[in-house]
């Protein structure tokens, strides 16, 4: 399988994303600013930064149907080692206390362990989104598990259910089956186990036009299946709802979804969740050091506001702190029902 952009696929486009998204007309669907305005939200503004999430680079060794990144092994755009220096050197000048290595898998670009080291000196918590197949895709990853112990990284990992079936079918064959091996890996040096202190957590996204149900019940669900199963510990499942965006953007059109998605999207809206979405505490920095409210306006090419600098070379933490966010109706997905962040349910 190949991502849209190696097709030429024309919602590798985000200008023929947003178009799709943005459409007036007839019967339009209210735009998201409107419904901000409605609760008096807007303009949306961020409340500071305690997490700098760090895209490091499309490339991945899956290709998830319902990727918003549009990764594969045959995107080629990763982060470069001058970009990274010049994150650190940003972190340096700030107190933001999180750090959140995302992609593609991040594992695959080859200054990774060096970024994470330096990282690690300034004390700086680390999150790494894992897809966890990387750990087995190649013996230069098998040791992951330890690298990640010896720097305390907080991991998480996708695992869209605890069956094969309904892993396999977004994920790709064999996918569930090596996540299990390389869950059992990290179990083995401690995540998950209490006491431990190495996190590892689960995301969980539905597999098809729906919004996630309850996310308690689900990780208890997970806890009581994978234990019983394969003797597999976590600590929290993060449920998270997918937005309309590329991979899955092009699964809701082809399926005749499209609308309805948006409308239960729409319907679900929730004045609570609005106050906790991610963009306003995190800044998203993209595999060419350009900034974003989120990994979701990055992979839809909207920069944080033009008022503000757009590139961390020049980075100005006062004015990204105060930022208006900059929204569309794709953030309809992280308001709609509990909300969505990258860290689960927000409301
Ligand atoms: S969802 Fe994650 S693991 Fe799957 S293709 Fe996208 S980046 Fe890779
Ligand atoms: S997609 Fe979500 S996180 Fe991103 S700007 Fe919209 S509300 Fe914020």
């Amino acid at each position: 399988m190949k991502s849209l952009n190696a097709l030429g696929h024309h919602l590798s486009y985000s200008e023929r994303q947003i178009d799709i998204l943005e459409k007036e007309g007839e019967n339009q669907q209210p735009f998201f600013r409107e419904k901000l305005e409605a609760i008096g939200l807007s303009p949306l503004k961020a409340t500071g930064i305690e997490i700098m999430q760090v895209n490091m680079g499309k490339m991945c060794n899956q290709v998830c149907k319902h990727c918003h990144v549009d990764a594969g092994p045959d995107r080629k755009e990763i982060m470069t080692q001058e970009t990274m220096q010049s994150i650190l050197d940003t972190l340096k000048s700030t107190d933001i206390a999180t750090v959140d290595l995302t992609g593609g898998a991040p594992e695959m670009n080859p200054h990774f362990r060096w970024f994470v080291e330096e990282i690690s000196k300034l004390g700086r918590h680390i999150i790494v989104r894992c897809n966890l197949t990387i750990i087995l895709v190649n013996p230069k990853y098998h040791d992951l598990p330890h690298f990640f112990k010896k720097h305390k990284i907080e991991v998480a990992s996708s695992l869209p259910f605890y069956t094969s079936s309904r892993t396999d079918r977004q994920r790709g064959d064999g996918v569930f089956n090596k996540s299990i091996e390389a869950l059992k890996l990290l179990n083995e040096v401690g995540y998950g186990k209490a006491g431990s202190g190495l996190i590892l957590n689960l995301v969980y996204n539905p597999a098809g036009a729906f919004l996630p149900p309850s996310q308690d019940a689900l990780e208890k669900e997970f806890k009581t299946a994978l234990k019983k199963d394969f003797d597999i510990e976590f600590n929290s499942l993060y449920a998270i709802t997918n937005l309309p965006i590329s991979r899955f953007l092009d699964y809701l059109i082809n399926s005749g979804n499209y609308e309805s998605y948006m409308q239960e999207l729409i319907d679900a809206f929730n004045p609570a969740a609005v106050v906790s979405v991610m963009c306003r505490n995190t800044l998203s920095i993209g595999w060419n050091g350009y900034l974003y409210d989120c990994d979701f306006n990055q992979m839809l090419d909207l920069k944080v506001s033009e008022s503000n600098a757009q590139h961390i070379s020049e980075f100005d933490l006062a004015a990204l702190n105060n930022r208006e966010i900059i929204v569309g109706r794709h953030c309809f997905g992280c308001t709609a029902g509990s909300g969505s962040s990258c860290g689960g349910s927000v409301a």
